[in-house]
């Protein structure tokens, strides 16, 4: 039998093909959930009888209901974005797998709460399941790590600022309550050792039933004043939440440093060595450093390889941080590199593989050696943050968090860590691991389900992630070629921002001869503004973009490189200090025929030209 998954067959389909199959499997789960509750103890009288479902308050109370239902329905319909199809080219959204669906909407009529295994005995054991289906994607080792499910790669990024802190302070709390234990060791190499002897000495307290004592002299139980534990080094390409996460755990935002980023918006590794010398140099701490497989602008893949190479160094000269990787928008797209056995694959095979299990064809040309080493070496990090409802198609509220060492949340737990023994009859509770409470068991099913029918490899994900890049290199590559728009005898060029790392495409459009960046901005904005929903019948959008503005007080100078390619001169960039550049994240998987595409780039050409006429006040 063949393992691959059909990608056509996992979505309910720009046209709802896949329509009848959908409401099969909906009538099933109905009928599935209604007979479980029939079956828990059958002689039991029902307690609603046939006349009481006819009398009249009862059929205007269900009434009232559908009614409402089709209130809403209409709100959908009139506002929703039309996410399942290829017109939409806007932020990091697409069609969610069928089976993720069924899976939420089924465990729904369940209502699990995943805080507690009391209340989610099915779900909490999907949720640990799944977080070391996750670990193993990442290529930890499933036995040692730890993943979960969180509401999303914000509340991720939290949960792994918040292990990397309170494990750095654990050395500090040592010499508190056990002085011995840190005889020799002065604060700059307490503030200074590597994630794994760390957790060792916190095992040395368990050992000696010091553990609860330890911790309490942390972070976590004394606060951070004074605690010193230096900064924490992200790109400029980095998510907002990071701004969130320092203010939240009392690291303050003056210790959460930009790390300049490139012209193809990956973190500049040469300049990430001067920052970490330069504080090395006065004596202040790394926290963390956070690195990107993804950017939420422009799916750029930080140099995770260099950066790795770099900790190690740095770790031999006793300068040492906690890696963090954001993963939540690339994290899935390792399973590109994955056989079906789970093997990382080779350089020198990999698109030979890819070519042979119709991942991506030969022509398509997408990886680079930077890109494949970048996911090779994500298990060197500490902790990942990864979305299945991202680049995994699942419904949200689906984000995930995976560590390296499990030992690492004790640090962040809240059970009691003398009964902090996992075993098959202990079961977990999760609430007391992690940043949240009660959350939706559904959403752990809804992975589960996902993670079941479509493999984490290049038989399942790497199928429907790579026709996405290939639908990505396609635009790109129109893009690149595309001849000016003619628009009322004056010509606009399009130029793309960079060569997508995944399937972010970002590009702006440049009237030529124009020398004004301001000039250039006004148009790219009028085009978004034609080609983005706010308001009124969804039905009237040609196509949907997003778009995002790279800023001289976010990028530094890394956008001047673009403008330059316009023609436009540096003072331009220099006075404005800003560029808009319109913003396509491509997880559509239906751009992979000839044909199809064809009609589709003409499509949209001509809604470009239409959208440019507007602008041009015509
Ligand atoms: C989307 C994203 C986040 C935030 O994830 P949410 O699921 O929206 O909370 C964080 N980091 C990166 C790189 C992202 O792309």
């Amino acid at each position: 039998m063949d393992e691959r998954v059909n990608v056509k067959a996992l979505f309910l389909g720009p046209k709802a093909e896949n329509y009848g199959y959908f409401k099969e499997m909906l009538g099933y789960l109905m009928d599935d959930h209604s007979e479980w509750r029939r079956n828990f103890h059958p002689d039991d009288a029902p307690v609603v009888s046939a006349d009481e479902q006819a009398g009249p308050d009862y059929l205007s109370t269900l009434q009232k209901t559908r009614e409402a239902l089709i209130e809403l329905a209409g709100n959908l319909q009139l506002s929703s974005i039309p996410w399942f199809s290829p017109r939409y080219l806007g932020h990091m959204n697409a069609d969610t797998l069928i089976a993720a669906n069924l899976g939420y909407m089924l465990t729904l009529l369940y209502n699990p709460n995943n805080c507690a295994y009391e209340g989610s005995p099915a779900t909490t054991a999907l949720e640990i399941e799944v977080g070391r289906q996750l670990a193993k994607l990442m290529g930890y080792d499933p036995e040692r790590s730890w993943g979960h499910i969180t509401s999303g790669g914000t509340v991720a990024n939290y949960e792994g600022l918040w292990m990397a802190r309170n494990l750095k302070s654990i050395p500090l709390a040592l010499k508190t309550c056990m002085p011995a234990a840190a005889a020799g060791l002065d604060d700059w190499r307490l503030r200074n050792l590597p994630s794994a002897e760390i957790l060792a000495l916190a095992d040395q307290a368990r050992a000696g039933g010091r553990f609860e004592e330890l911790r309490r002299h942390s972070v976590r139980g004394i606060g951070m004043r004074g605690a010193g534990l230096g900064k924490v080094l992200v790109p400029q390409s980095k998510h907002y939440s990071w701004a969130k996460a320092v203010d939240l755990l009392g690291i303050g935002q003056e210790h959460l440093i930009s790390v300049p980023v490139r012209d193809n918006y990956r973190i500049d590794v040469a300049a990430l060595k001067k920052i970490i010398d330069g504080l090395a140099a006065q004596r202040i701490p790394i926290l963390a450093v956070v690195a990107v497989v993804g950017t939420t602008e422009e799916g750029a893949v930080d140099e995770i390889h260099e950066i790795v190479r770099l900790r190690d160094r740095y770790e031999d000269q006793g300068v040492c941080f906690y890696l963090h990787i954001d993963a939540a928008y690339g994290g899935y797209a390792r399973s590109l590199f994955l056989d079906a056995e789970g093997r990382f694959l080779d350089y020198n095979e990999i698109n030979r593989q890819h070519a042979r299990q119709g991942v991506l064809h030969g022509d398509t040309d997408w990886l680079t050696l930077d890109v494949y080493e970048a996911f090779r070496s994500m298990p060197e990090a500490d902790s990942i943050t990864v979305d299945p409802h991202k680049l995994g198609y699942v419904p949200y509220a689906a984000g995930a968090i995976v560590a390296r060492d499990r030992r690492i949340i004790d640090l962040i737990s809240y059970f009691a860590a003398y009964v902090f023994e996992r075993t098959d009859d202990n079961p977990m509770l999760l609430g007391s691991y992690i940043l949240e409470g009660s959350k939706a068991g559904a959403v752990a099913a809804a992975v589960w389900m996902a993670h079941r029918v479509v493999p984490l490899n290049i038989t399942g994900y790497g199928r429907i992630i790579g026709y996405s890049i290939e639908g990505a290199y396609r635009f790109y590559r129109s893009l690149l070629s595309s001849p000016p728009l003619v628009v009322a005898g004056r010509r606009f060029e399009v130029i793309p921002l960079s060569r997508p790392d995944i399937n972010i495409v970002d590009y702006a459009f440049h009237e030529q001869g124009n020398g004004s960046l301001e000039e250039m901005n006004r148009l790219n904005l009028a085009i978004y503004e034609q080609c983005s929903y706010k308001a009124g019948p969804v039905y009237l959008s040609d196509f949907i973009m997003s778009k995002t503005a790279l800023s001289r007080e976010e990028y530094g100078d890394a956008p001047a490189a673009f403008i330059e390619k316009f023609g436009i001169a540096a003072g331009e960039w220099d006075r404005l200090e800003s560029v808009y550049v319109l913003r396509s994240c491509i997880l559509t998987p239906y751009l992979t025929s000839n044909t199809t595409y064809e009609e589709y780039w003409r499509n949209f050409m001509q809604a470009m030209e239409r959208a440019i006429g507007k602008a041009c006040g015509r």
